[in-house]
């Protein structure tokens, strides 16, 4: 199932997402089972994707669509973590070198922006780069997961940006990513959330980023140095992750930064980010 968050009439909606062919229709869930909540994020936390499914089925076999604007699956994450450098070919294009253990950083809700929705460049960020990235929703509370439970809660994936001011990433004070990496608008993530059971293995999908329909990555997940379940395990030693976080989880090689010449983003650029069986996210750059 792909759950998804619709604008429509001035109202957000959970909806199930149903291809015909490349063309989505949406099944307004509350308005099939009026027991769910009304964000995909409450679906989670209930613990009541099963009961969404069955309203989505009953919903396509009776053919009530509506329609609408896709908006970011989950608004508000309580925990947005980041994985960096956790590609062997980017690691190597960055001259940084291989981790031994998963890096990581944070971004915050200000950061989400949903498919089709506008990545704003603040004026005093001149090098800012895109990340594809294939993104992790926790589906249940997890503390102290072994890597070989993990994905047990792990309730689907997503597509990701993870927008990256490079020149206030590097080279500040401190050497903290923080202020490079949180930014408003930088966290594009969409276009839906397909639930794990439908994209099987996550470890073999194949990832790319075109940059105003120009490929700049294209990789696959196998080149992923840590997989989700130890990402996932190292993480939970710590904190525990609760429905609705979510996890961006490396990018490939291909970034801006590393290319020669460098490229950074513009007004006016478009960046589309697919991910084998979850689609793709396109977002408008603007200033
Ligand atoms: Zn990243």
């Amino acid at each position: 199932m792909k759950l998804a968050m619709l604008e429509t009439g001035g109202e957000l909606k959970p909806v199930a997402v149903e291809l015909a062919g490349d063309e989505p229709r949406y099944v307004d869930l509350c308005a099939v089972d009026d027991s769910l909540p009304c964000t995909v994020h409450e679906i989670l936390e209930q613990g009541l994707v099963d009961r969404a499914e069955r309203a989505a089925q009953t919903g396509v076999s009776q053919e009530r669509f509506i329609d609408g604007a896709l908006r970011a699956p989950i608004a508000r994450p309580s925990k947005i973590i980041c994985i960096g450098l956790n590609y062997g070919d980017h690691a190597r294009e960055t001259k940084a070198e291989i981790p031994s253990e998963p890096v990581c950083f944070g971004k915050y809700p200000n950061t989400i922006t949903g498919p089709d929705e506008p990545v704003r460049l603040p004026a005093v960020a001149k090098k800012v780069d895109y990340e594809a990235e294939l993104v992790v929703v926790i589906g249940k509370s997890a503390s102290n997961v072994s890597a070989d439970e993990a994905l047990d809660y792990v309730a689907g994936y997503m597509v990701g940006n993870d927008v990256s001011a490079r020149d206030w990433q590097k080279g500040r004070p401190g050497g903290q990513w923080l202020l490079g990496k949180s930014p408003d608008t930088f966290a594009p993530i969409g276009p839906w959330i397909v639930t794990s059971e439908e994209v099987g293995d996550p470890h073999d999908l194949s990832i790319s980023l075109k940059l105003n329909g120009e490929v700049m990555q294209d990789s696959s997940t196998k080149e992923l140095i840590f997989n989700l379940g130890q990402i996932m395990a190292h993480l939970t030693q710590l904190m525990t992750l609760e429905p609705g976080d979510i996890i961006f989880t490396g990018t490939p090689s291909g970034v801006g930064m590393a290319r020669n010449p460098q490229v950074f983003l513009k007004p006016g650029d478009v960046v589309e980010v697919t991910i084998e069986k979850l689609g793709t996210l396109r977002n408008p750059i603007i200033d």
